[in-house]
C-alpha cells in the first residue's frame, strides 16, 4: 500500500553521534512523512548538525528517556550511537521495551584483520594498556604509540609511562589525564591512506592502538599499519542488547518506512 501523504508526520528519535546517524538524518531531511529528532550526548564541541530538529544532552537515565519519548509521542527509535557507547544502547533497549516502541540498531560492521595484519584483540582499554605495560611484552622497551581511542580514554595508558604517545582526537584532551610523554594532535576524520602513512612515518610509530569502530572514515590508519608492518592493539566492541540491526542509513530508512506504513494502517 502506498504511504499516506495526508497522515501526520511520524515522530521518530535518532540517537546519534556517528556518521551513520548523520547519514540517516540527511535522508530524513527530504521525507515529509517523518518528524525526526536527532539526539546528541553533547560530548563533541562543534558537532556537524543536520537540517532536522536536534536535542543535545543526556535524558537522565532510562526514566528520563521514557518521559522524553512519551512527551514527544515518539513512534520509533533508531539507536545509531557509536559501537562503544554501550550505556545509551542499554537505556534505549529498556525504555523501548517498557513503552513497547519499535527499536532498531543502526551500526556499521566491525573491522576484521587480514592475513597481513598483526592484531592483538583485547576486550577493553585497560587490557590494551596492560599489554603495553607488560615487561615481558610491549613494555620491554620504550615504543612510539599512536593512540586513536578518544580524548576521554587516555588515562589507562598512564599505567605504561615508559612509552611516547601520539594522541589524536577531535577535541583537546584534559592535560591531567595524559601519560607523561604525550603529543596531542587535533583532527577530525575522514583520514586518507597517504596522509596516515605519512603521519605514522613522520612520528616513527611502532604500534597503533585503536577501538574497533568500523566504517571507512578511520580505516586508512589500519591500511597504513599493514604497509608499515606495525602491530595493532585492537580494542573490541562491548556487548550490545539484542534487537534488530542494520548496517546502513538506507536500510534504517527502509525500516522506518515499514513502521510508518504500519502506523498509518493502525490510524485508518
Ligand atoms: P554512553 O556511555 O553510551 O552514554 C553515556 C551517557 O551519555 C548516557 O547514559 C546518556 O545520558 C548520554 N548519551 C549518550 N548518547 C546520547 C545521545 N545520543 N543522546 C543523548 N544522550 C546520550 O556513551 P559515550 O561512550 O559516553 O558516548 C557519548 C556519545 O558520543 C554517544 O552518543 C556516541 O554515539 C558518541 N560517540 C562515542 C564514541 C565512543 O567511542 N564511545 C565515539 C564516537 C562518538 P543519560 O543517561 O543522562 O541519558
Amino acid at each position: 500500500m502506498p504511504l499516506s501523504a495526508a497522515s501526520a508526520p511520524l515522530p521518530v528519535l535518532i540517537l546519534g553521534g556517528t556518521t551513520e546517524a548523520s547519514g540517516l538524518c540527511r535522508l530524513l531531511e527530504h521525507e515529509a512523512i517523518f518528524a525526526p529528532t536527532l539526539s546528541l550526548a553533547g560530548v563533541t564541541k562543534n558537532p556537524h548538525l543536520p537540517n532536522i530538529a536536534v536535542r543535545i544532552g543526556g535524558f537522565g537515565g532510562v526514566e528520563g528517556l521514557k518521559n522524553w519519548l512519551r512527551q514527544h509521542a515518539v513512534q520509533a527509535v533508531i539507536d545509531a550511537t557509536h559501537p562503544f557507547a554501550a550505556t545509551m544502547s542499554q537505556h534505549a533497549a529498556k525504555a523501548c521495551a517498557d513503552l513497547e516502541l519499535p527499536l532498531l540498531r543502526l551500526e556499521r560492521r566491525a573491522w576484521l584483520p587480514t592475513a597481513e595484519d598483526q592484531w592483538h584483540s583485547v576486550p577493553s582499554l585497560t587490557a590494551a594498556a596492560s599489554l603495553l605495560a607488560d615487561p615481558a611484552g610491549y613494555g620491554q622497551r620504550p615504543l612510539r604509540v599512536f593512540l586513536t581511542t578518544g580524548r576521554k580514554e587516555v588515562a589507562p595508558f598512564c599505567a605504561a609511562p615508559q612509552h611516547t604517545y601520539l594522541l589524536r582526537s577531535i577535541d583537546a584532551p584534559d592535560p591531567t589525564s595524559l601519560p607523561p610523554h604525550t603529543t596531542c594532535l587535533s583532527a577530525r576524520g575522514p583520514f586518507d591512506y597517504a596522509a596516515e602513512l605519512a603521519a605514522m612515518q613522520a612520528h616513527h610509530i611502532d604500534i597503533l592502538v585503536t577501538k574497533n569502530s568500523g566504517g571507512t572514515a578511520t580505516f586508512p590508519k589500519l591500511e597504513a599499519a599493514r604497509t608499515l608492518h606495525c602491530p595493532v592493539i585492537m580494542v573490541e566492541r562491548p556487548p550490545h542488547p539484542a534487537y534488530p540491526r542494520v548496517d546502513t542509513p538506507e536500510e534504517a530508512m527502509a525500516w522506518l518506512q515499514t513502521h510508518q506504513t504500519a502506523s498509518t494502517l493502525r490510524d485508518v
